[in-house]
């Protein structure tokens, strides 16, 4: 046991104290990423991505995350992110949006049944539809099913709300998950949008995946989109749904309003043309 060991411990002990406190003073903020629909040219949902800054410093949710998970926390932050969450979405509703919140849900919200009441409850206090709620999960979660997963699952898809598969490609991107579990969404992970260009291979995975999902009758996310040649890539397989840093980084509440019915063909056309360019020369 070096000191170097105790120094982490003594870190780790002061973060998951920090979580503590910040949960009870509601320090967390909701950040919202705009998914694209290729079709219409529309947003379609947000993912919600949760953002903490205490004393003026910012912390990644890649740092804070694994940590709420651990000592537990995680699930009643994702509570008082949904209430946040259902609150904006109300709002952007009266503006006419008619599209989706994605949650993204850690094994923890598993190891005993969802508070489904709650989540309902707060669908009716805001006179929204559960169709504008969804829950994005990791393989990682079905690996360990503890029976109980498919249920909770099933009961969820039940209440209507749709299921997405995230990270796709990372694990251990077992078939069976797809046959097994329900799932309504899968996402392709960015790590295979950024070989686009680079590694045929990785083109060949892609688009099989795509055709795999389009006979599941499954909908299909690429994420981490940084540049007109992946948007083109995407149109070009019909990938129906993009999000990314080329249409918007995460944002908050504030300026999600301007994105509600933003009409994206701009983007779209700037990508072909570049791809256009590209391929004349
Ligand atoms: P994720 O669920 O895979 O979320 C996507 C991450 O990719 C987000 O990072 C997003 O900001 C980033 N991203 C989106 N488009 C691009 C792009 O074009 N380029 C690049 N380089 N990055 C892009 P973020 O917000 O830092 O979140 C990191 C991870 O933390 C998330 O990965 C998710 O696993 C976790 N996380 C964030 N918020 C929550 C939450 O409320 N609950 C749970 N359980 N996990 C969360
Ligand atoms: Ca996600
Ligand atoms: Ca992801």
């Amino acid at each position: 046991f070096t000191s170097a060991m105790n120094d982490r411990v003594q870190q780790d002990m002061l973060m998951q104290n920090k979580l503590k406190v910040a949960v009870g003073r509601n320090e967390f903020e909701n950040y919202y990423q705009p998914i694209i629909d290729v079709n219409t040219k529309q947003t379609a949902g947000f993912e919600m991505l949760m953002r903490w800054n205490t004393n003026n410093q910012f912390i990644s949710p890649s740092v804070f995350i694994p940590i709420a998970e651990q000592i537990g926390l995680i699930v009643e932050m994702t509570m008082q992110a949904i209430e946040r969450g259902l609150k904006d979405v109300a709002s952007w509703y009266a503006e006419g949006f008619d599209g989706y919140m994605a949650i993204n849900l850690s094994a923890k919200h598993f190891s005993s049944r969802p508070d489904f009441e709650k989540i309902l409850n707060l669908l009716a206090e805001h006179k929204l539809p559960p169709s504008c709620l969804r829950f994005e999960i990791t393989e990682g979660l079905l690996v360990d099913d503890n029976n109980n997963t498919l249920d909770y699952m099933y009961e969820m898809r039940e209440l209507g709300f749709k299921i997405s598969l995230d990270d796709f490609g990372t694990g251990y991107s077992s078939l069976r998950y797809l046959k097994d579990f329900p799932i309504d969404v899968l996402k392709i992970d960015k790590s295979f949008v950024d070989d686009i260009d680079v590694d045929s291979g990785t083109e060949s995975i892609i688009e099989s995946t795509l055709i795999m999902t389009k006979m599941l009758k499954m909908d299909t996310v690429a994420e981490g989109i940084e540049t007109p040649n992946q948007v083109a890539y995407f149109s070009k397989t019909h990938c129906r749904y993009l999000q990314g840093y080329y249409f918007s980084r995460p944002v908050s509440n504030q300026n999600c309003y301007e994105l509600l019915q933003k009409d994206w063909n701009l983007q779209f056309s700037d990508a072909k043309s570049i791809q256009d360019e590209a391929s004349s020369n």
